[in-house]
């Protein structure tokens, strides 16, 4: 007991004393007597561009709390690793610096196509519009076709010398881009047919020839002509096979190949000519008009070589002998 009471009148004494510091008591009694805690950060985990990150804070108590730091977040760089094309579609890339990356497309736009030139169509050429890109120079062509285009040129031929007589014939040349129907033969593309009445000069019988003077032409050599030359679109030369097909004679009025060669002529070109019973005259009319002086003509082969039989719907061809062909005419 006497120990206590040392100690009792120890802390009472003790206690008198402080009491006697001014300001010992009050609010700062507080920060003296109770711990105040003293925080130190430290990083537990780094955030990441994905993940939050941790702090501890903890004081010299040990006593502590944690706080997140938040993710950073990526930082995308754009790389146009391809670019877009008219008719390609780019790519851009973008990547962060942690590896993580995604792509994206740049959309094709498609040509941009101007007019660079243009011109209408007439009956001898097409028109033509030329588009190009603006941007790839990529280029394509429209064309368009005279509605009344021409198919055929026309030619009318007479032989010309000191006799009264001498053949006279139609070539006609496909122009086209198709075969065309000229009586009962099918020229085809880049190629063209003669047409010619014959007497009894060939061996065939009379009438209409296709191919004869073209090939024996071609063969024998052709010299001393005088020819007209007209277009035909496609109505004017389906009267001139119209008149072809009908056409299978030979003149029992004036005897010879002028009167079927300017028939035929006449259906389908503008400037007309007159049978004026002999040849001569025909060609002294020929030779007033616009006129040249050869001709060339496909060489065809012999057995483009026919003799029409029948008219009009029995129209058909006939292969001819060798002995129509062995020599000129
Ligand atoms: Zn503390
Ligand atoms: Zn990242
Ligand atoms: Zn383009």
């Amino acid at each position: 007991m006497k120990y206590f009471k040392k100690v009792l009148a120890l802390v009472l004494t003790l206690a008198f004393v402080i009491s006697l510091v001014p300001g010992v008591y009050g609010e700062e009694n507080d920060t003296t007597t109770d711990h105040v805690h003293d925080y130190i950060a430290q990083v537990i985990k780094e955030a990441s561009h994905t993940e939050n990150g941790l702090l501890r804070y903890t004081c010299l108590c040990n006593d502590f709390y944690e706080e997140e730091t938040e993710a950073l977040g990526h930082n995308y760089v754009a790389d146009v690793a391809k670019e877009a094309s008219c008719t390609e579609n780019g790519v851009i890339i973008y990547s962060c610096s942690c590896g993580k990356s995604y792509e994206e497309k740049i959309e094709a736009q498609g040509h941009n196509y101007v007019i660079i030139e243009h011109t209408e169509p007439t009956q001898e050429v097409d028109g033509i519009t030329v588009y190009a890109c603006s941007v790839c120079s990529n280029e394509y062509t429209e064309t368009k076709e005279h509605e009344d285009k021409y198919v055929a040129k026309m030619y009318i031929c007479a032989k010309r010398g000191v006799s009264p007589l001498g053949h006279m014939w139609v070539y006609i040349e496909n122009i086209s881009n198709q075969p065309i129907e000229v009586g009962v033969y099918t020229v085809p593309i880049g190629q063209g047919v003669s047409i010619g009445a014959f007497g009894l000069t060939r061996a065939d019988g009379i009438g209409i020839y296709y191919n004869v003077e073209a090939y024996t032409a071609n063969k024998y050599g052709l010299k001393n002509v005088v020819c007209m030359q007209e277009n035909l679109t496609k109505s004017d030369l389906e009267k001139v096979s119209q008149k072809v097909r009908n056409n299978n004679f030979w003149d029992p009025i004036i005897l010879n190949c002028m009167g079927i060669a300017f028939s035929i002529w006449n259906s389908g070109a503008s400037t007309k000519l007159i049978s004026l019973v002999f040849p001569v005259f025909g060609r002294l009319q020929m030779l007033m008009h616009p006129h040249i002086d050869e001709i060339n003509m496909y060489y065809p082969t012999e057995s483009q070589v026919y003799k029409q039989k029948g008219i009009g719907q029995d129209a058909r061809l006939e292969n001819v002998s060798e002995n129509t062909l062995s020599h000129g005419f």
